[in-house]
């Protein structure tokens, strides 16, 4: 590649969950002669405790659906990741003081797991360490992208060390808070949950035994996730007015609360983590889609991760994405061209749609405290908790499988 003014098939910005995953899947198209780009304003390699690493990869824990260790397993990612992920077996979703209650068993739904949780770095040392770097894919880390602008023939990008680079197609999956998709008039919608996650990991005296529990506390949904070093993940969502008091507290009372809303079913916590804090949003972009033109990942969508499916959601758009460029990119048609671009929106709209959807109701109807709202959140659990069919579709849909899998490679 020149060193001033350089061209490339297919430019993405940012290489988080999003924008890793989407260089992995789109294999074929390298090998069918495609140029990429991957460029992040953050270096791609860390120790741990490093805090310069693409957010995507900080001290958080993600739940991988099994739909999402399919994609991953045929990507050749899931065998680098799986000494640390954890198998979810088990699942108790209940109600504080309450009676409903209900279990999920991988075992009931005929599957080796329920889902998995992987510390983030984990994660992302496996999507980013695997990075075939050849003459077809260039990356750019740490370079950050100024300006990006669309022209007849793809987009212009002008990067922080002046270089400029145009591209057939562009990719942003450069987070939520990126300004750069206003640079092009695309705009965001964003619905406040006035709530933001607190997310730590405790030791607990008794083994987890890969039971994840999901608690709906008076103070908002709690949820303590499996890991393999037999921690839990934590992740507490709290209202605004309540974090910076939650935050102040001293370890030993922070585990007197935890221990409060959780009960002793995971045994008495023993020690707790280093504490980070999200404000929680529903953020969706105007557009995702225009010619040379796609917005990927917390770019396109970012939901509020109680029912963990943000990146879950993401992996199955890139996969379908990557479906319709491989195609393209074999048939030596315009990886930019709307028609391609529009048949990936349209395949995926409705998987959007329903996952945004539940993302949504969930916290809504478990963080209520009008009595008949409560009531019939007692009767869906206990509904759950007697109907194995009622079990199995929800247990598909966190599983990740009540979709139309995409066709890679
Ligand atoms: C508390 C919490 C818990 C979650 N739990 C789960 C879960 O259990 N399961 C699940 O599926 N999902 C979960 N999610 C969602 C998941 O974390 C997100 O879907 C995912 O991180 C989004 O990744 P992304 O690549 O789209 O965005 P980001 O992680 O924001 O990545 C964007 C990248 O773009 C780069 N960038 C931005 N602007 C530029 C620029 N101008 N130039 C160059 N680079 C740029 C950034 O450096 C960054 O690396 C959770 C989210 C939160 C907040």
């Amino acid at each position: 590649m020149s060193t001033d003014n350089s061209k490339v098939d297919i430019t993405i910005i940012g290489a988080g969950m999003a924008g890793a995953s989407l260089v992995h899947l789109l294999a074929p198209a390298r090998a069918a002669g495609l140029s990429i780009a991957l460029i992040d304003r953050q270096p791609l390699s860390w120790d741990k405790d490093d805090s310069d690493r693409p957010p995507s990869f900080d001290g958080r824990a993600t739940a991988l659906s099994w739909g999402t260790r399919q994609i991953l397993e045929e990507l050749d990612i899931w065998n680098s990741i799986a000494p640390y992920a954890c198998s979810i077996d088990h699942i108790q979703v209940s109600d504080e003081g309450r009676f409903g209650q209900a279990q999920l068993h991988a075992n009931e739904q005929n599957t080796e797991a329920l889902g998995y949780i992987i510390e983030n770095h984990r994660l992302g040392q496996g999507l980013l360490s695997g990075l075939n770097v050849s003459d077809s894919l260039h990356v750019m880390a740490p370079n950050s992208v100024e300006t990006v602008r669309m022209t007849a023939e793809g987009a212009e990008l002008k990067l922080d060390n002046g270089r400029t680079l145009t591209t057939q197609l562009l990719i942003m999956a450069d987070g939520g808070r990126s300004p750069l998709p206003r640079q092009l008039g695309i705009e965001q919608s964003r619905k406040d949950y006035g709530a933001q996650a607190l997310v730590t990991q405790v030791k607990c005296e008794k083994p987890h035994d890969h039971w994840a529990y999901e608690r709906f506390s008076s103070d908002g949904p709690i949820a303590f996730l499996p890991l393999n070093n037999n921690e839990y993940a934590v992740v507490w969502t709290l209202n605004n007015d309540e974090i910076d008091d939650v935050l102040a507290l001293a370890d030993d009372v922070l585990i007197e609360r935890l221990q409060a809303r959780i009960g002793y079913r995971v045994g008495k916590i023993s020690a707790i983590g280093e504490r980070l804090t999200y404000p929680l949003a529903l953020v969706k972009s105007s557009e995702q889609v225009r010619r040379s033109l796609v917005l990927l990942g917390n770019a396109a969508h970012s939901l509020h991760p109680v029912a963990g499916q943000g990146f879950n959601l993401t992996l199955r758009d890139a996969a379908v994405l990557a479906e319709h460029l491989n195609r393209a990119a074999m048939q030596e048609q315009d990886v930019g061209s709307l028609d391609v671009l529009e048949a990936y929106l349209q395949q995926q709209s409705a998987d959007q749609r329903n996952t945004i959807a539940a993302s949504d109701l969930l916290p809504r109807i478990f963080g209520s405290k009008v009595p008949a709202v409560a009531l019939l959140r007692d009767a869906g659990l206990l509904t759950m908790a007697a109907a194995p069919v009622a079990r199995r579709l929800f247990a598909r849909h966190a599983m990740g499988l009540g979709h139309t899998a995409a066709k890679l490679g």
